[in-house]
């Protein structure tokens, strides 16, 4: 494969992001990144099966807890997509909210001054 380099180059900035973002650390933009690339993925997709096994696995294993490890990832990585999502809703309504007030405020100046 000609790119296979870049993709790999590619893979490791975002396995780096990965404990980050299972501690909740990586920024909503980031986590946006990254799970795109996760979609796609396969490798970055087990690196992210087995940091999570290792963070949260051992979590509930002190607890005595089980783990199902494919349906909370899941879980987890959807309720990211959400917020996401909620992010770029309430982004979109102030946009929305924005060009209102400049329309507004440009229809009082025509008004005023026109
Ligand atoms: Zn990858």
């Amino acid at each position: 494969m000609a790119d296979a380099g870049r993709i790999k180059k590619e893979c490791k900035n975002f396995e780096q992001m990965i404990p980050d973002y299972l501690e909740g650390r990586l920024s909503l933009e980031k986590s946006r990144m990254l799970i795109g690339h996760l979609r796609k993925c396969t490798d970055c997709n087990e690196e992210m099966e087995i940091n999570y096994l290792l963070t949260e696995g051992i979590k509930r294993a002190e607890n005595g807890e089980t783990l199902d490890l494919k349906v909370e990832l899941e879980k987890l990585i959807s309720h990211t997509e959400h917020r996401i999502m909620t992010a770029d809703r309430l982004k979109t309504a102030l946009q929305i909210v924005g060009i209102a007030i400049v329309f507004a405020i440009a229809v009082f100046l025509i008004f005023r001054f026109g």
